[in-house]
């Protein structure tokens, strides 16, 4: 078990309301599983993926990773550069860096080596061969979210986090992405948690899970 959520509550105070967003969480997640989650714009996908990937704190519950308690952790920032990928509907690419910049400044942030071939035959991978030495306003909007998924993964984190990540593409760059996905899963065992709101991207999970009303069910 790479993941487990234990009771997770999370409200958000909207004036004098009290938006109760997700209310009693539970959820396992096995290393190598892709979990695919859809539900209402508002329905607090971002919001649970958030508390996942430690990048915002629950009212209630617990984030067990590799059983260990997330709030016990005392290096967040090392341990999400080092544990986590993450992967958002739009690339956020630094613009000033070359592609390679790009993808190994997480490796470079945590100081391990980088070897060249590696980065090679990862760009090859992902179909950018030749591009590393290109910027990320020379490329189309499908190569740069590819560029996005290959520092999402240059420090093989423990879990791939993924928000509306096709959101920004067109059909035929969604089904690269799918594909990448499958591949990068098969391959080298990562684990997927993808928030979208297609289809096709929600068919791969191997838990479909909807998110309604503050509650996770399983479709
Ligand atoms: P989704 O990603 O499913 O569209 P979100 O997780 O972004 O949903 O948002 C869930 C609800 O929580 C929405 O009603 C949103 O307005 C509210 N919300 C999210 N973040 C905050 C915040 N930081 N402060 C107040 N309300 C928030
Ligand atoms: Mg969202």
């Amino acid at each position: 078990m790479i993941l487990e959520i234990k009771n997770l509550s999370k409200s958000f105070i909207d004036g004098k309301k009290t938006l109760n967003v997700l209310k009693n969480i539970n959820l396992s997640i096995d290393q190598g599983s892709i979990i695919t989650i859809k539900g209402p714009s508002g329905s607090g996908k971002s919001t649970l993926l958030s508390l996942i990937g430690t990048l915002d704190k629950p009212n209630k519950g617990e984030v067990i990773f590799d059983n260990e308690n997330v709030d016990l952790i005392k290096d967040l920032n090392r341990f999400r550069n080092d544990k986590i990928g993450y992967i958002f509907q739009f690339h956020n690419l630094i613009s000033e860096l070359s592609l390679k910049e790009n993808v190994i400044l997480p490796r470079e942030i945590s100081r391990k080596k980088v070897d060249h071939q590696e980065i090679k035959d990862l760009f090859k991978f992902f179909e950018l061969d030749d591009r590393m030495h290109s910027y990320p306003n020379d490329l189309s909007g499908g190569e740069k979210q590819r560029v996005s998924v290959m520092r999402a993964i240059i420090n093989q984190p423990s879990i791939v986090i993924a928000d509306e990540p096709t959101g920004n593409l067109d059909q035929e760059n969604v089904f690269k992405m799918i594909d990448l996905f499958k591949k990068l899963n098969n391959e080298h065992n990562l684990t997927f948690i993808i928030a979208t709101h297609d289809n096709e991207v929600f068919s791969i999970g191997d838990i479909k899970l909807q998110l309604k009303e503050g509650h996770l069910k399983n479709i």
